[in-house]
C-alpha cells in the first residue's frame, strides 16, 4: 500500500519555521506534560519557546526529563539561577564593527542575524543585543569593509542567531561578497538547522556552497544522539556528499548529555552521518541558564572514559571560552 507523505514533510524549511511552538503551554499540551515543569518568571519570558515540528517529533510525550525537551523548556529553575551574567564572553568588547567579533588571530566572526531556528535555553547568546546589531537587517556593509581592511582575516565564521536561517538568495549575496576578497580561504558556518529543520538543506543551498570559491566548513550543534533521525541523516549526507567538511559542536549540559554512555553514542551517530566532533564545550556562565552546569572535574572524567572507549577522532575537545585568551582554552 502506497503511504502518503505526512504534511510536515511536504511542508517547506520556511513553512516549518514560521508553524513553529512559540508558547510554554502549547508545548505542555502537545508533549501531555503538567503546568507544573514550565517556568513562568522574567528569564522565561526573555527568551521565549520557539521550537518547530521535526525537533518536537522527536521528543517522547509524558516525559518531563526527555533531553531534547529539556533544551527547549523554560524550567522554574531558570529563574532560581540568578548567578551568571549577560555577556559571559565578553562579546561587546571584541567588535570590530557592530556584529563582527574578532579575538582570535586569523579568523573573525559575523553575527549575520539574530534569527534562531530553535531557542536552546542554555544559549550563551540568550542576551545578545541583536537589535541593535545592523545585520539585524542584512546590512553588513561596515563588517565588511572591516573584513576587508584587516590583512589578518583568512577566515570567516558566519553565526548569529543562525546563518542558515537566512533565505538562500540572502545566503548567495552574502558568499558572493566574502568570495571577492581574496584572501579568504575558508568560510565556516555555525548553524543548527541540519538538526533542527534538516529540510532547510536545499539543493539549491548545497549547490552554492560547492561552488564557493573558499573551503566551506559546516559546524552543526548537536548534544544528543536523539536529535539525528533518518530526514537528518538525509540532510548531513547532502552535504558530505558535496565535499564540504562536516564538523560538531556540543555544549556539556547537566541532565542532557553528563554521561559517558550518551557522548559516545553521539560520536558514533555523527560519525555515521559523516560529521566529526569538534567541541564539547563547557557551560558559558550565562543567567538563567546556571542549572545546566556541569563542574569541570566531572567533565574531564567524562572526556577521560571517552577517550578510553573511542578511536582519537571521535573525541571532541573539551574546551571554555575564557575572555581574553588567544584560543579556547582546552580543559582535559
Ligand atoms: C569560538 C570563536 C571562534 C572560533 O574558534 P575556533 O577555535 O577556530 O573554532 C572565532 N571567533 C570567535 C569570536 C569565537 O567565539
Ligand atoms: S541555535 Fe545556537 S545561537 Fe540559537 S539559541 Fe540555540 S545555541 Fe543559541
Amino acid at each position: 500500500m502506497l503511504t502518503e507523505p505526512s504534511n510536515l514533510d511536504r511542508d517547506t524549511w520556511q513553512t516549518q519555521l514560521r508553524q513553529a511552538v512559540r508558547n510554554g503551554r502549547e508545548l505542555l499540551e502537545i508533549l501531555q506534560l503538567p503546568d507544573s515543569v514550565l517556568g513562568s518568571g522574567p528569564e522565561a519570558a526573555s527568551f521565549p519557546v520557539f521550537a518547530p515540528q521535526p525537533y518536537l517529533r522527536r521528543i517522547q510525550a509524558g516525559n518531563p526529563n526527555d533531553p531534547l525537551l529539556l533544551q527547549i523548556l523554560p524550567k522554574p529553575d531558570e529563574d532560581a539561577s540568578q548567578t551568571g551574567t549577560a555577556d559571559p564572553l565578553d562579546e561587546q568588547a571584541f567588535q570590530l564593527a557592530p556584529g563582527l567579533l574578532k579575538k582570535y588571530q586569523g579568523r573573525a566572526l559575523l553575527v549575520v542575524n539574530g534569527r534562531c531556528a530553535i531557542h536552546c535555553r542554555y544559549c550563551f547568546r540568550r542576551h545578545f543585543p541583536y537589535d541593535t546589531s545592523p545585520q539585524a537587517t542584512g546590512a553588513w556593509d561596515d563588517s565588511l569593509s572591516a573584513i576587508q581592511n584587516d590583512p589578518d582575516i583568512r577566515e570567516v565564521i558566519l553565526s548569529g542567531g543562525d546563518p542558515l536561517t537566512m533565505t538562500d538568495a540572502s545566503i548567495g549575496r552574502l558568499l558572493d561578497k566574502l568570495e571577492s576578497i581574496d584572501r579568504i580561504c575558508r568560510i565556516r558556518i555555525h548553524t543548527r538547522l541540519p538538526i533542527v529543520i534538516p529540510a532547510r538543506i536545499t539543493s539549491e543551498l548545497v549547490d552554492r556552497l560547492v561552488h564557493a570559491r573558499p573551503a566551506v566548513v559546516v559546524v552543526i550543534h548537536c548534544n544528543h544522539p536523539n536529535e539525528i533521525d533518518a530526514d537528518v541523516e538525509r540532510a548531513l549526507g547532502q552535504l558530505r556528499r558535496a565535499g564540504i567538511t562536516l564538523l560538531n559542536q556540543s555544549v556539556l549540559l547537566a541532565g542532557i548529555n553528563d554521561d559517558a554512555d550518551c557522548l559516545t553514542h553521539l560520536s558514533e551517530r555523527l560519525f555515521r552521518c559523516g560529521v566529526l566532533p569538534y567541541y564539547l564545550h563547557q557551560l558559558d556562565p550565562v543567567r538563567g541558564a546556571m542549572h545546566f552546569q556541569v563542574p569541570v572535574e566531572k567533565g574531564i572524567r567524562l572526556v577521560e572514559s571517552l577517550r578510553a572507549r573511542l578511536p582519537g577522532y571521535l573525541v571532541p575537545r573539551y574546551v571554555q571560552e575564557i575572555p581574553g585568551r588567544f584560543s579556547k582554552t582546552p580543559l582535559g
